[in-house]
């Protein structure tokens, strides 16, 4: 019997404090708290839980946060917010002996830039505490990592080549909209392209590197080589790896608005003085765009998300894919958000429960792929998300 702290009251939010109330017997207690509290007592108003409550709390402000914290006692804090606000989150559990999750790595509000050096920081504050903290929970980051621990534990003695693919096929109906918050989402795809090489990361042009690649059940699409914060983690923890990238699919009617945007200075994070305000044109234009949560009543397709990996067992040659398909549609049946949010508060519900049950123990700082895959693998796919593995059987990256 546990108690969980939510934050976030955003599409992931939902998703989160929806598979933690269906299950009962572990979260036996839930809040959810966020920056405006009619959004968190929306989301709870269609939960049948008998002990879910609602709290607003500025999560910049760590006194905030410990007070809250102090007021629940929860034994876990699961950080749905944004990724602006995973460092005063961190501070306030470090002070109150709480582990701590999150599905998105540091971002400083002015620096379109995120790194894990921030966050790996606290380990051995965490250490010291006694805590744990799980970072990058969600899909990508989160269970693509956790797919990499499970092929180098069960299918592999070396990965040498890891490419992370991403496709998202639905159709939402409008125009330009993106799958969770425009701003980090924004910020995250205009910046330039990396991948790792050698020991090297190689910088290119934003989405000047893409490709045609074929996914199960919905067919070819074109990918674009991104930079993508699991890479980081998984070239630190499994330093085999000589190659390491991530594709994400776009349409090409979504490259022009967003090309455009760009163009007309839109995306841009530097303030500009507004009739007599400073505003920044990137949380302007998230205002008017429709809010991600909202997207799920008429998304139709799926998602595909999964790792295709090369390396050697036993001497020889291997090639490996895993990956999980995500319908929208179901996903809106069953929690009312769209396949984005769902894939990533699945895996962080079920990462706190592992932690809170004692399946996933650590004291300090730990990405996904630090920590057994066999326990996540064994329950992901009954909480709403199942795996598929091709063996030998996938020709997709021979580059
Ligand atoms: P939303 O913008 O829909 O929700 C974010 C929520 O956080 C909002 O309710 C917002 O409040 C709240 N919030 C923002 N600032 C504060 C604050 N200072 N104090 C308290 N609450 C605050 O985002 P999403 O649900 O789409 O995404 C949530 C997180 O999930 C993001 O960090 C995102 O990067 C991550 N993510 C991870 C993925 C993965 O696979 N690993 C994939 C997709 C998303 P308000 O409503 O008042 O603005």
């Amino acid at each position: 019997m546990t108690k969980v702290l939510i934050i976030g009251a955003g599409g992931v939010g939902n998703v989160v404090t929806q598979k933690c109330a269906q299950i009962r017997e572990v979260f036996s207690e839930i809040c959810l708290a966020s920056r405006t509290k009619d959004k968190c007592d929306a989301i709870a108003s269609s939960i049948a839980h008998p002990s879910l409550t609602t709290a607003q709390v500025d999560a910049d402000q760590v006194k905030e946060m410990v007070a809250l914290i102090n007021d629940f006692q929860p034994n876990i804090v699961i950080n749905v917010a944004l990724p602006y606000q995973d460092l005063p989150i961190m501070d306030a559990c470090l002070e109150t002996g709480v582990n701590y999750l999150d599905t998105a790595n540091y971002e400083p509000p002015d620096q379109a830039k995120f790194e894990y050096k921030w966050q790996w920081d606290y380990h051995e504050r965490y250490k010291q505490a006694g805590i744990m903290a799980v970072l990058g929970c969600g899909f990508d980051p989160g269970v693509t990592g956790v797919f990499t621990a499970h092929a180098l534990k069960h299918h592999f003695d070396e990965i040498h080549y890891l490419d992370i693919v991403d496709c998202n096929a639905g159709d939402h109906g409008h125009p330009f909209a993106t799958n969770f918050n425009p701003e980090i989402n924004i910020r995250e795809i205009t910046q330039k392209g990396k991948y790792y090489k050698n020991s090297n990361w190689v910088e290119v042009d934003p989405f000047s590197v893409h490709r045609s690649i074929n996914y199960p059940e919905i067919g070819e699409r074109e990918s674009y080589l991104l930079y993508h914060e699991e890479l980081e983690s998984l070239v630190k923890h499994i330093p085999t790896i000589k190659r390491a990238r991530f594709w994400m699919t776009f349409s090409e009617s979504y490259l022009t608005h967003l090309r455009v945007l760009q163009n007309v200075g839109l995306t841009s994070i530097e303030p500009i003085e507004y009739e007599g305000h400073q505003i920044v044109p990137l949380q302007f234009l998230k205002a008017v765009l429709p809010i991600p949560s909202s997207l799920g009543e008429n998304y139709e397709g799926k998602t595909s998300i999964g790792c295709h990996i090369r390396g050697v067992k036993d001497g020889k040659p291997k090639t490996y894919y895993i990956y999980n398909n995500c319908n929208h549609a179901e996903a809106y049946q069953e929690v009312g958000g769209q396949a984005v949010a769902y894939t990533t508060g699945v895996p962080a519900m079920l990462g706190a429960l592992l932690v809170v049950t004692g399946k996933w123990k650590g004291e300090g700082v730990f990405n996904v792929e630090q920590l057994d895959p066999d326990p996540f693998l064994e329950k992901l796919g009954t909480y709403g998300l199942p795996w598929h593995e091709l063996i030998n059987n996938s020709q997709e990256f021979t580059d």
